[in-house]
């Protein structure tokens, strides 16, 4: 069984890839949560719906959101004067209401999860990180703000002060979550935020432990390819979190205490001297995923680099 440790856009590439390579019966996704948020009184999980849509072959081209979705209810939202500046699309809606209506009935979000899971045809496992509320907070000179809200709604524009994920420190991993990692035979940490997607997962207590455990069968593969993150706002994270350097190097020594092998670009070839000097083994191959068949190609190298 393959494990995946993944965020949303970058993560739900590499997840993709993996079962275009093993099937989906063979992987185990374990999600981010952090990014998760409330709107218009709906728990919406961004990263797990970004992985349950890729896996249905529902996504849209875009990355996220439902295929040929449309934003009726959004657009009639904002003639009321509410704030509408995340997109929910309309057929989106139904997953966040079918997933507020279930977590009100008591249902924990690792069965809500599952629910859609099975009611979407996939085949995958699909884990939230924990079934506990943890919730990224962004600090710039403005003041606090929600993930999305810094994100999606002032565009990441401004510095960050410092970055906190509340409700972490006392998170428990979901069901199955230390299990799949300490059974797996692979454990890929996927192209996903260092800080917010993947610096998340590590966080909840228990599972930073469990990944070092089986460190000669984790690969990662790095969201940073020649100094720049291939989309989003990471070195912005990065330099919150007191990274000053953004580079696929950088990526290798925040996870050397946890992955034995990492996946770099070939353009970033003149680093891997210094991630092996970190007891890091590296691979240097193209890393970039924008179709089916980069996904697979880079999945079947990934999983031939561990063995
Ligand atoms: P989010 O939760 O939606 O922000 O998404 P993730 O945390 O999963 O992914 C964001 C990261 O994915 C960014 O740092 C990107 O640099 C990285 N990323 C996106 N597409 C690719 C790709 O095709 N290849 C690689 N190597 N990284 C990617």
């Amino acid at each position: 069984m393959i494990v995946a440790l993944a965020g949303g856009t970058g993560g739900s590439k590499m997840v993709h890839g993996l079962t275009l390579a093993t099937g989906q019966r063979d992987l185990t996704a374990i999600v981010n949560t952090g990014d998760d948020g409330e709107f218009f009184g709906l728990l919406v999980c961004p990263d797990l719906d970004i992985n349950l849509y890729c896996l249905a072959g529902v996504v849209a081209d875009r990355g996220w959101g439902y295929a040929d979705d449309t934003f009726h209810c959004l657009e009639g939202l904002a003639t009321y004067g509410r704030e509408a500046w995340f997109g929910l699309g309309d057929r989106d809606l139904a997953t966040h209401i079918h997933r507020t209506l279930m977590t009100r009935g008591g249902a924990r979000l690792s069965e809500v999860v599952d629910d859609l899971r099975a009611r979407m045809g996939v085949e995958a496992r699909v884990l939230p990180m924990t079934d506990d509320p943890v919730r990224t907070i962004i600090t710039t000179a403005t003041g606090e703000q929600r993930f999305q809200e810094y994100l999606v709604r002032d565009g990441a524009r401004e510095e960050i002060a410092s970055i906190r994920a509340e409700g972490l420190d006392t998170a428990i991993p979901a069901p199955g979550v230390i299990e799949a990692i300490a059974t797996a035979d692979l454990i890929v940490i996927a192209p996903s935020s260092p800080i917010v997607s993947i610096g998340t997962i590590l966080g909840v207590p228990g599972v930073r432990a469990a990944v070092a455990a089986r460190r000669e069968r984790v690969i990662g593969v790095s969201p940073i390819v020649s100094g720049a993150p291939v989309e989003g706002p990471a070195h912005k994270f990065l330099r919150g979190a007191g990274y000053h350097e953004c580079s696929a190097r950088q990526m290798a020594a925040m996870y050397a205490d946890v992955c034995g092998t990492f996946v770099i670009h070939e353009s970033d070839a003149n680093e891997a001297a210094g991630i092996e000097a970190l007891d890091v083994r590296t691979v240097t191959t193209d890393i970039l995923m924008p179709d089916r068949a980069s996904r697979e190609r880079l999945a079947h190298t990934v999983i031939a680099a561990v063995g």
